[in-house]
């Protein structure tokens, strides 16, 4: 995070000001609109957090982006791959302008649009886990506005997907479309540890099935039509019974899958061996030991359909995945950057959950760089961020909300300090708790007297329970005496008619039971001349 507090505004947020300012000046004589804008996606969630949209075929058909432009938004949220923004960035072009020329073909002769040819730009990345791979898919899903799904290839079974059946990922997607089956024929579809797939090799409880499921995805991968009711579904079922019964067409109730972009990843490891072998055979300069290489882009320039094929897939499954591109193992500089740069930044949502408590929490450069440091050991890529942050922020999170404590420095002193100052924060906090819990009661005193012209004396023992009790509460001293004290002037008026006192003190039995010291003090005032206690 840097240090100063500059708010660059996001590009949505200016459409969102000239927006409001068009409709402010000119009204609704005048719309302001932006070429993309897609919706912030919900930061540092998890894997499929993308909401459903609506929006019909026009909806998918206003692709216009640029591989630049999609680029230039990844750039935005994704530090480093930038070989595989710009292989993604171009794949998905050419997938929905291809739709988008399909579809106006097809309105002008349906008999022609399905002869066309195309080879469809399924995609396989590469990389280790926590690199950033579902990050750009799901960010490019974001921009385009079409759903995204994805699923675990170690899920599938040959007969189906775990709980239920591999067309299970056509009907998530009009799921996530919001029940829009026009859009979801243009979702994407983002399976993981792919490699698992693979039949060969030393992959445990994985051979012949995972053959069988190579060839249930190709399927899905090439264009078929799949049935919006789950045929495992007793209430589909019923459905499409009584459907039939009142005379309607349960045919129609069907998805295809021939502009569904399937974007698929694993880690391959392994793979850099059979390529490197191979290399070595020819020759090529690759004379090093190279199973302990991390796969790169230098590597994975040589790597070849065979090589997979030799990895244990399918050649008709490669064969449907063309662009292949690998995401780079990230280094501590690299956590550094998605730290302070990246817009889907960690830091910001610790610093938002700091907030709701009234905390302003604040990471300095020193913290950063251990964080990065210590994540890079967890070898689980920017996911080892949200391990290292929350080991080291957990005690920090529990104790001060509702402490008088209203900011945290995120630095060296907090990492290498943090049992003793999670123990003077606790102790400050009480001492400002203290002086507030005071400060706030006399502003209560003048503020009642004022109104009232009869004084209240909070006694110490009394400011010790009315903190206890906000903090219980989680309310505010000035709040909590108003709420105690409602309809004390009543009693104290009577009593000063009484007596002629017009101070009154208030011990912690005040605070404990308001009514009863009030009455109590009430029936005692009968009996008492003015001026006694
Ligand atoms: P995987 O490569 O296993 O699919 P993810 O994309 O799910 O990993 O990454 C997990 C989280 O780590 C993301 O949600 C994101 O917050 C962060 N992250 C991973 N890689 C990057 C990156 N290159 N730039 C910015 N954030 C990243």
């Amino acid at each position: 995070m840097s240090e100063k507090d500059d708010h660059i505004p996001t590009p949505e947020e200016i459409g969102r000001k000239l927006s409001e300012f068009m409709r402010t000046n000119f009204g609704d004589a005048v719309s302001f609109t932006t070429m993309s804008s897609p919706p912030s996606p919900e930061e540092g969630d998890d894997d499929d957090g993308m909401e459903p949209r609506r929006g019909g075929k026009s909806e998918a058909f206003r692709f216009h982006h640029r591989p630049r432009d999609i680029k230039d938004y990844l750039d935005r949220y994704v530090i480093k791959q930038d070989e595989a923004k710009k292989v993604l960035s171009i794949a998905v072009c050419d997938h929905y302008n291809h739709a988008k020329y399909i579809n106006r073909i097809e309105e002008e002769d349906p008999a022609k649009a399905r002869e066309v040819e195309f080879a469809k730009q399924n995609v396989i990345v590469v990389g280790p886990t926590g690199v950033g791979k579902t990050y750009l898919v799901k960010h490019i899903a974001d921009l385009i506005g079409v759903p995204f799904v994805k699923a675990d290839a170690t899920k599938f079974s040959e007969t189906g997907y775990v709980g239920g059946d591999v067309d299970d990922l056509i009907r998530e997607l009009v799921r996530k479309a919001d029940g829009d089956v026009e859009l979801a024929q243009y979702g994407i579809i983002y399976i993981d540890e792919i490699d698992k797939l693979a039949t060969q090799g030393n992959f445990i409880g994985r051979d012949v099935s995972g053959r069988g499921v190579q060839t249930t995805l190709l399927k899905l991968m090439e264009e078929t039509e799949v049935s919006l009711r789950n045929p495992m579904d007793i209430q589909s079922q019923m459905q499409a019974m009584m459907d039939m019964q009142q005379g309607r067409s349960a045919s129609g109730d069907t998805i295809n899958t021939r502009h569904i972009l399937f974007i698929v990843s694993g880690a391959f490891s392994g793979l850099q061996e059979i390529a490197g072998k191979r290399l070595r055979k020819g020759a090529i300069g690759f004379g090093a030991e190279v199973h302990d290489l991390p796969m790169d882009e230098e590597l994975f320039k040589h790597v070849t359909t065979q090589d997979f094929i030799d990895y244990g897939f399918e050649a008709e499954f490669i064969g449907r995945l063309p662009v292949r591109v690998v995401c780079e193992q990230l280094v501590p500089e690299d956590f550094v950057n998605i730290m302070k740069h990246s817009e889907g930044s960690l830091l910001r949502q610790y610093e938002r959950e700091f907030e709701a408590f009234g905390i302003r929490a604040k990471f300095k450069d020193s913290a950063i760089e251990h964080i990065a440091e210590q994540a890079a050991e967890e070898n689980t890529g920017a996911r080892g961020l949200m391990t290292v942050c929350e080991r080291l922020l957990r005690d920090f999170k529990f104790e001060l909300p509702g402490s008088a404590i209203s900011e945290l420095s995120i630095d060296e002193n907090l990492i290498h300090r943090r049992e003793e100052l999670l123990e003077e924060l606790r102790e400050k906090g009480k001492e400002v708790t203290d002086v507030k819990v005071a400060a706030e009661a006399e502003c209560f005193s003048q503020e009642f007297e004022s109104q009232h012209g009869v004084r209240l004396m909070f006694q110490p023992d009394a400011l010790k329970a009315l903190g206890e009790l906000g903090i219980s509460q989680n309310m505010s001293t000035l709040q909590m005496c108003r709420e105690l004290f409602r309809d004390y002037q009543f009693g104290l008026k009577l009593i000063e008619k009484n007596t002629g006192r017009k101070d009154f003190d208030l011990p912690k039995e005040a605070i404990e039971n308001p009514d009863r010291f009030l009455s109590d003090m009430v029936v005692r005032s009968y009996g008492k001349s003015a001026g006694d206690g």
